[in-house]
Formats: C-alpha cells, sequence, structure tokens
C-alpha cells in the first residue's frame, strides 16, 4: 500500500465500553502519535465511560440510555446526543460498535457528515445496506469485522470483475458437530462459550445459531458489491483463517492471522498504513492442521434464513434482523428454547411484506413490526 494515512486522526468511538470499544481504546494507546479520541459514547455504562474520559482525555461524551446520574455529570443523554458526536467539524473517523439496528443512524450520520465509518454493527449493513453503500466509497467504509477486514486486504489491487467467490470463514461455534436433538437443551452458559473469539454476549449467541454467518454474507454482498451465488461460507474450526477470495484463474488468496480482533480494528484506523501491533504472532509451526467442512444448515437453521433473506432483499433483511434481537435477548433472558430463535425469525420474515428500502424511518416501521411478530412468537 502507497498511498498515506493522514498524519494523525481524531475519532469517536461509539460503544466504547463494549468488547470491540475497549480493544479500540487498546489500539489508542498503543498509537498517541496518531490517534485521538474526541469523542466517546456508551449505551448505560457511565462510570467507565468517565473512566475512559479521564484516561484519554477526552472533551465530548454522551450516553445513549436517559440517566439523570450523567445529565448531572453534564454528559448528554438519547440518541440524538450520540448522533451529535458523529458531526463534530474536528472527527475524521468514527468506530461504530453499537450493538443491534440500533447502530444504523449512526452509520447514517456519520457517512452524510463525510467522515470515515469504521464499521462493527454489522446490523448497519444488514438493515440499511441499500441506503448506506451510495453513501460511502472504498474510503469511507471500512469493515471492523475479522472476515470482512480479510476480504477487503485480499482485494487490494485486484479487480473485483476478476473475482470468482468469496470464501467467508466461520469457527462454527460451541455447537459445531450437534444435531438438533442436542440442541433442544442448551443453556446460555453453554451457547456463550465461543471457541475461539470472546465477544459481546448479542454477537457470541449469534454466532452459536450461526446467524452471525449469515448476517456477515449479508455484510459481504452489500460492502464488495457481490451477488450472493457468489459468497460461500466455510467452516475453519481453528479461526486461523479469516477469509479467502478465489478469482477467475483459479488463485486464491487467504488472509491469516491469530485471532486478535485488534488487528482488524487497526487495520481500519490505520488503512491505507499497516502500524506495529503487540499481538501474538502466528507461528505457523505450531498451528497444527487446518480443517474445513461445509456448515450444517440444517441445524442451524439461521445461515439459510438470512442468506434467504438476503437474496430476497428490500425490506426483509430488516425484519429478518429485528426478530433476531428480540430472540436472543429473549434467549439470554431464559425465556426461550435455543431452537426457538430460528423459529422467531421465520415467523417474523413470513408475516413481512418486502418492499424496496426508501428511507431510516421506514427501516425503523419494518423493525419494530418485526419486533413485535417475534415477541408475541416466543409469548405464545
Ligand atoms: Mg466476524
Amino acid at each position: 500500500m502507497n498511498a498515506k494515512a493522514p498524519a494523525h486522526r481524531n475519532i469517536v468511538v461509539l460503544g466504547s465500553t463494549g468488547s470491540i470499544g475497549t480493544q479500540t481504546l487498546d489500539v489508542v494507546r498503543q498509537h498517541p502519535d496518531r490517534l485521538s479520541i474526541v469523542g466517546l459514547a456508551v449505551n448505560s455504562s457511565l462510570e467507565k465511560l468517565q473512566q475512559q474520559a479521564l484516561e484519554f482525555n477526552v472533551p465530548n461524551l454522551a450516553m445513549g440510555a436517559p440517566s439523570n446520574e450523567a445529565a448531572t455529570a453534564g454528559i448528554p443523554c438519547g440518541q440524538e446526543a450520540v448522533l451529535e458526536l458523529c458531526r463534530l467539524p474536528e472527527v475524521d473517523l468514527v468506530v461504530n460498535a453499537l450493538v443491534g439496528a440500533a447502530g444504523l443512524r449512526a452509520s447514517y450520520e456519520v457517512l452524510r457528515a463525510g467522515k470515515v465509518l469504521a464499521l462493527a454493527n454489522k446490523e448497519s449493513l444488514v438493515v440499511g445496506g441499500d441506503l448506506l453503500i451510495p453513501m460511502s466509497t472504498h474510503e469511507t467504509l471500512l469493515p471492523i469485522d475479522s472476515e470482512h477486514g480479510a476480504i477487503y486486504q485480499c482485494l487490494l489491487g485486484e479487480d473485483p470483475a476478476e473475482v470468482r467467490r468469496l470464501w467467508v470463514t466461520a469457527s462454527g461455534g460451541p455447537f459445531r458437530g450437534k444435531t438438533r436433538a442436542d440442541l433442544a437443551q442448551v443453556t446460555v452458559e453453554q451457547a456463550l462459550a465461543h471457541p475461539t473469539w470472546r465477544m459481546g454476549s448479542k454477537i457470541t449467541i449469534d454466532s452459536a445459531t450461526l446467524m452471525n454467518k449469515g448476517l456477515e454474507v449479508i455484510e459481504a454482498h452489500h460492502l464488495f458489491a457481490m451477488p450472493y451465488e457468489k459468497i460461500e461460507v466455510v467452516v475453519q474450526p481453528q479461526s486461523a483463517i479469516h477469509s479467502m477470495v478465489e478469482f477467475s484463474d483459479g488463485s486464491v488468496k487467504a488472509h491469516l492471522g491469530t485471532t486478535d480482533m485488534r488487528i482488524p480494528i487497526q487495520f481500519a484506523l490505520s488503512y491505507p498504513e499497516r502500524w506495529e501491533a503487540p499481538v501474538e504472532p502466528l507461528d505457523f509451526r505450531l498451528l497444527g492442521s487446518l480443517e474445513f467442512a461445509a456448515p450444517d444448515t440444517d441445524t442451524f437453521r439461521c445461515l439459510a434464513l438470512a442468506r434467504a433473506a438476503g437474496s430476497r432483499g428490500g425490506t426483509l433483511p430488516a425484519a429478518m434482523n429485528a426478530a433476531n434481537e428480540v430472540a436472543v435477548a429473549t434467549f439470554l433472558a431464559g425465556n426461550c428454547p435455543f431452537l426457538s430463535i430460528a423459529d422467531a425469525v421465520e415467523a417474523a420474515m413470513d408475516a413481512c411484506d418486502v418492499e424496496p428500502v426508501e428511507s431510516l424511518e421506514q427501516l425503523e416501521e419494518v423493525d419494530a413490526r418485526a419486533r413485535a411478530v417475534a415477541a408475541k412468537y416466543l409469548n405464545r
């Protein structure tokens, strides 16, 4: 990569106390000469937010959830306060690590304000890719997802017309190899025990159902303008290969590395440069074997449902995603069986009148309707 990154970047981190947020701050700690944090937003973790603000000397803070305590401390609350951070004139780049469809409006505002969007909130693209992609370029939308960061790097210097297939890798999650009968009784604790990646609870459950891979297929479709028939999922249990691109001459480029999210996070912040990173190097002599398998979409129905939603397009992925968010929250609260997550998603997809995507407001209505359908299904 020849081009230079700006000498210094002012960044905002949305969702700064979550898994991606705290690892982003780790990257900033390593590169104080290149990165400054000018804004931090959280949903509700006030105390941690104040600690971060103190350590990084951050002038602008916001909290999504209403809070008297935060207001007393002079921290603006509510969605508008979070969006305001994205529009600050001194901001160059915003890391969107919010959870769920709630991140869409922030992604929209970041791109509309002409800032670089480093996107960990994949739901933004799943729900609103049809709106966001026309507002973005290769340089202004950088994925913070290990698979998409990998594909992005494999495609550098390549002609997209010469791509035969994208291979999105999946660890298979904690229930790889299990049958539907096995999954009927699994607990929240078992579902949260991811074999290779340490992440927040929503995405960890999505990894256990393979919905995360379904969301990533849709994310890849939007990010790389790739038709669904050219996007394959392959289980790679060691998570050493973060994804691959196959070209028209049969060549395949793979991106490998240690399973440490700070690598894709830093790439999104350093692009088009690469910086030193204090991560454990991958030692191929200790790696052992690499395994590959087809995903079991009969057992893990969410992957097939998400692919169907993406292929149909329009507002269907928004409905699918909203139902999944409700079902995952219900499962995490101990109020529905694991297998009901896919059933609730399917019920909401069946009830959705699919329309072309037109606006954020329309997507919010679709989202609300699908949440109601899923909640009704799960409480039946
Ligand atoms: Mg991923």
